[in-house]
């Protein structure tokens, strides 16, 4: 279950990026997740359904009743 995202949040990937990063900045959020990569910068779309299974942790929410959970 893909829990509740904001934009810029940064969260956390199972798999790293080729350029060795775990942590993405959510930039799009829609029917599919805007991800940009917080070390080369390279921008990729996730359905949410993906995400749900790649996402490790939300590493830095900017909501903050998300925090509290
Ligand atoms: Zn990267």
């Amino acid at each position: 279950m893909l829990p509740e995202l904001q934009l810029d949040d940064i969260i956390r990937l199972r798999k790293p990026h080729p350029c060795g990063s775990y942590e993405w900045r959510v930039v799009r959020l829609g029917a599919d997740i805007g991800l940009e990569c917080l070390v080369c910068g390279r921008r990729v779309l996730l359905s949410r359904r993906e995400l749900a299974h790649r996402l490790k942790k939300v590493v830095l929410s900017n909501d903050a009743s998300t925090r509290q959970s």
